[in-house]
């Protein structure tokens, strides 16, 4: 009993790091357009038909992996880069995969100048994953899948945990996969969310 709440004050005290990290975050520097409105809970434009997820649900989605420090992650959808910040310095590596040059560009640019260091950045169809570097302890998807991809789910190691959004281009339920030790797998449906979609593999 002793042992569970200490586990339990251990984990209050991560996410409160998280969330105190997550309100110093100046997500405007992540923004090219906007800037303005970047303290709004809002999802904005960051062009080519993408968008910067509203910061309540970057924060929750975080929450939600239950990160360490030793955890090394993979994220599919880059985007500017503002739900990669937020990972960076909880963990140990972050794998990201975005598919737009211009966006993948910006965003390499844009985290070296703010200093992360723990990031690794490809361009390409993040259906397929990162396999060179799999197993992850974490998958966090940030664009719209209608299945979860084989390949995401094949490089999440036994014990980890994947945040993705599932559903249809019109509304999807924000889901975390666990895959316990013996590679099974359940679902745990959270709250309906709206992401643009993954394109590529499986759309
Ligand atoms: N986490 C991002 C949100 C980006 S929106 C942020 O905080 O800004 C979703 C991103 O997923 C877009 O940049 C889109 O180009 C990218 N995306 C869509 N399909 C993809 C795919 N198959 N592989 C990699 N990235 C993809």
């Amino acid at each position: 009993m002793r042992l569970i709440c200490k586990s339990g004050d251990l984990m209050e005290n991560h996410s409160k790091k998280i969330i105190e990290y997550f309100t110093n975050l100046d997500r405007s520097k992540f923004m090219a357009y906007n800037k303005e409105f970047a303290k709004y809970d809002s999802a904005f434009s960051i062009g080519y038909g993408q968008t910067i997820s509203q910061p309540s649900l970057v924060l929750e989605m975080t929450l939600l992996l239950d990160l360490k420090p030793d955890f090394k992650i993979l994220e599919i959808g880059t985007g500017s880069g503002y739900q990669t910040a937020l990972l960076s310095p909880f963990v140990k590596s972050v794998y990201t995969v975005e598919r737009i040059k211009e966006l993948h560009d910006e965003a390499v640019k844009r985290l070296n100048i703010l200093n992360y260091i723990n990031i690794y950045f490809k361009l390409g169809d993040g259906s397929f994953g990162w396999e060179e570097f799999a197993p992850y302890d974490r998958i966090i998807v940030t664009a719209a899948c209608s299945v979860i991809p084989k390949e995401l789910l094949d490089q999440l190691k036994n014990g980890g945990k994947m945040v993705i959004p599932l559903g249809t281009a019109i509304m999807q339920k924000l889901t975390v996969v666990e895959k316990d030790k013996n590679g099974e797998i359940k679902l745990n449906q959270i709250e309906n969310v709206q992401f643009v979609r993954l394109i590529g593999k499986y759309d």
